[in-house]
Protein backbone atom coordinates (compact mmCIF):
# COMPACT_ATOMS: atom_id res chain seq x y z
CA UNK A 1 0.00 0.00 0.00
CA UNK A 2 0.94 3.82 -0.58
CA UNK A 3 1.92 6.34 2.05
CA UNK A 4 -1.33 8.00 0.58
CA UNK A 5 -3.97 5.13 0.93
CA UNK A 6 -2.51 4.38 4.47
CA UNK A 7 -2.78 7.96 5.14
CA UNK A 8 -6.72 7.18 4.74
CA UNK A 9 -6.90 5.42 7.29
CA UNK A 10 -4.67 6.78 9.91
CA UNK A 11 -7.54 8.13 12.10
CA UNK A 12 -9.21 4.96 12.13
CA UNK A 13 -6.41 2.97 13.00
CA UNK A 14 -5.66 5.64 16.34
CA UNK A 15 -9.11 5.37 16.59
CA UNK A 16 -8.95 1.85 16.74
CA UNK A 17 -11.70 1.13 14.06
CA UNK A 18 -9.63 -0.77 11.59
CA UNK A 19 -10.91 -4.95 11.25
CA UNK A 20 -8.16 -7.20 11.52
CA UNK A 21 -6.90 -7.00 7.72
CA UNK A 22 -6.94 -3.49 7.53
CA UNK A 23 -4.85 -3.37 11.20
CA UNK A 24 -2.16 -5.71 9.53
CA UNK A 25 -2.03 -3.79 6.51
CA UNK A 26 -1.22 -0.28 8.28
CA UNK A 27 1.09 -1.51 11.18
CA UNK A 28 3.39 -3.40 8.26
CA UNK A 29 3.62 -0.26 6.83
CA UNK A 30 4.52 1.72 9.64
CA UNK A 31 7.03 -0.86 10.30
CA UNK A 32 8.94 0.52 7.00
CA UNK A 33 7.66 3.95 6.76
CA UNK A 34 9.14 6.70 9.11
CA UNK A 35 6.73 9.73 8.48
CA UNK A 36 4.28 7.71 8.53
CA UNK A 37 4.93 6.78 11.64
CA UNK A 38 5.31 10.31 12.76
CA UNK A 39 2.13 10.94 11.82
CA UNK A 40 0.43 8.45 13.71
CA UNK A 41 2.40 9.83 16.37
CA UNK A 42 1.05 13.56 16.04
CA UNK A 43 -2.36 12.04 15.90
CA UNK A 44 -2.06 10.61 18.70
CA UNK A 45 -0.85 13.42 20.67
CA UNK A 46 -3.77 15.59 19.00
CA UNK A 47 -6.56 12.86 20.32
CA UNK A 48 -4.83 13.06 23.97
CA UNK A 49 -5.33 16.90 24.24
CA UNK A 50 -8.88 16.72 22.86
CA UNK A 51 -10.11 14.11 25.77
CA UNK A 52 -7.59 16.32 27.76
CA UNK A 53 -9.23 19.34 27.08
CA UNK A 54 -13.01 17.81 26.92
CA UNK A 55 -12.43 16.08 30.16
CA UNK A 56 -11.42 19.48 31.59
CA UNK A 57 -14.60 20.96 30.85
CA UNK A 58 -17.13 20.68 34.09
CA UNK A 59 -20.57 21.59 33.65
CA UNK A 60 -21.41 24.76 35.51
CA UNK A 61 -22.93 24.42 39.31
CA UNK A 62 -26.51 24.17 39.21
CA UNK A 63 -27.12 24.08 35.56
CA UNK A 64 -30.05 21.72 35.44
CA UNK A 65 -31.83 23.88 38.07
CA UNK A 66 -30.76 27.25 35.83
CA UNK A 67 -32.31 25.30 32.38
CA UNK A 68 -35.57 24.64 33.73
CA UNK A 69 -36.01 28.19 35.73
CA UNK A 70 -34.96 29.96 31.97
CA UNK A 71 -37.80 27.15 30.46
CA UNK A 72 -40.33 28.24 33.14
CA UNK A 73 -39.35 31.97 32.74
CA UNK A 74 -39.90 31.50 28.90
CA UNK A 75 -42.99 29.83 29.52
CA UNK A 76 -44.40 32.05 31.63
CA UNK A 77 -43.38 34.74 29.30
CA UNK A 78 -45.19 33.20 26.58
CA UNK A 79 -48.37 32.90 29.07
CA UNK A 80 -48.22 36.95 29.86
CA UNK A 81 -47.89 37.49 25.98
CA UNK A 82 -50.60 35.65 25.19
CA UNK A 83 -52.88 37.15 27.91
CA UNK A 84 -51.85 40.12 27.05
CA UNK A 85 -53.67 39.45 23.50
CA UNK A 86 -56.91 38.00 25.32
CA UNK A 87 -56.96 41.39 27.10
CA UNK A 88 -56.68 43.30 24.34
CA UNK A 89 -59.47 41.54 22.34
CA UNK A 90 -62.03 41.44 25.55
CA UNK A 91 -60.77 45.77 25.54
CA UNK A 92 -62.02 45.63 21.64
CA UNK A 93 -64.72 43.97 22.37
CA UNK A 94 -65.83 45.61 25.25
CA UNK A 95 -65.12 48.92 23.49
CA UNK A 96 -67.59 47.77 20.28
CA UNK A 97 -70.29 46.91 22.74
CA UNK A 98 -70.11 50.11 24.67
CA UNK A 99 -70.30 52.32 21.04
CA UNK A 100 -72.98 49.71 20.13
CA UNK A 101 -74.97 51.02 22.86
CA UNK A 102 -74.74 54.37 22.48
CA UNK A 103 -75.52 54.15 19.24
CA UNK A 104 -78.75 51.81 19.57
CA UNK A 105 -82.27 52.83 21.03
CA UNK A 106 -81.34 51.83 24.55
CA UNK A 107 -78.34 53.98 24.00
CA UNK A 108 -80.58 57.12 24.30
CA UNK A 109 -81.53 56.05 28.00
CA UNK A 110 -78.07 55.58 28.83
CA UNK A 111 -77.07 58.76 27.73
CA UNK A 112 -80.03 60.49 29.81
CA UNK A 113 -79.12 58.48 33.18
CA UNK A 114 -75.26 59.67 32.47
CA UNK A 115 -76.75 63.06 32.15
CA UNK A 116 -78.15 62.94 35.00
CA UNK A 117 -75.40 61.58 37.05
CA UNK A 118 -73.17 64.47 35.78
CA UNK A 119 -76.34 66.73 36.98
CA UNK A 120 -76.54 65.28 40.27
CA UNK A 121 -72.70 65.49 40.81
CA UNK A 122 -72.84 69.42 39.33
CA UNK A 123 -76.10 69.96 42.04
CA UNK A 124 -73.45 68.45 45.07
CA UNK A 125 -70.78 70.42 44.15
CA UNK A 126 -72.63 73.61 44.34
CA UNK A 127 -73.61 72.80 47.54
CA UNK A 128 -71.87 75.70 49.75
CA UNK A 129 -68.10 75.26 51.25
CA UNK A 130 -69.36 77.39 54.26
CA UNK A 131 -70.74 74.13 55.33
CA UNK A 132 -68.12 72.12 55.57
CA UNK A 133 -68.87 68.29 56.08
CA UNK A 134 -72.00 68.83 58.16
CA UNK A 135 -73.91 68.79 55.24
CA UNK A 136 -72.81 65.31 54.45
CA UNK A 137 -73.24 64.46 57.95
CA UNK A 138 -77.18 65.77 57.87
CA UNK A 139 -78.21 64.25 54.23
CA UNK A 140 -76.61 61.29 55.94
CA UNK A 141 -78.96 61.40 59.60
CA UNK A 142 -81.82 62.66 57.21
CA UNK A 143 -81.50 59.47 54.65
CA UNK A 144 -81.64 57.11 57.64
CA UNK A 145 -84.61 58.89 59.18
CA UNK A 146 -86.35 58.70 56.11
CA UNK A 147 -85.38 54.87 55.88
CA UNK A 148 -86.16 54.17 58.96
CA UNK A 149 -89.58 55.73 58.58
CA UNK A 150 -90.03 53.26 56.13
CA UNK A 151 -89.19 50.83 57.31
CA UNK A 152 -91.29 51.22 60.24
CA UNK A 153 -94.10 52.35 57.63
CA UNK A 154 -93.64 48.96 56.18
CA UNK A 155 -93.95 46.93 59.00
CA UNK A 156 -96.51 48.13 60.62
CA UNK A 157 -98.42 48.01 57.50
CA UNK A 158 -97.42 44.10 57.15
CA UNK A 159 -98.30 43.75 60.45
CA UNK A 160 -101.78 44.91 60.01
CA UNK A 161 -102.74 43.00 56.42
CA UNK A 162 -101.46 40.02 59.00
CA UNK A 163 -103.71 40.67 61.69
CA UNK A 164 -106.55 41.08 58.86
CA UNK A 165 -105.83 37.28 57.34
CA UNK A 166 -105.66 36.55 60.76
CA UNK A 167 -109.31 37.84 61.32
ZN1 LIG B 1 4.09 5.86 4.59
Amino acid sequence: MTCHEIRMSLTAYVDGELDLDELEEVELHLKECDSCQQLVHELEETTALVFAQLNSVVAPLNIENRVMERIADLHQEHQVHHLFIVYLVCGFLGICGIVALLISPVGAFVRAMFHLFLAVLNGLSFIPSSLGSWWILGTFLSTLLVVGISVFGVSRLLRSLKSEVVL
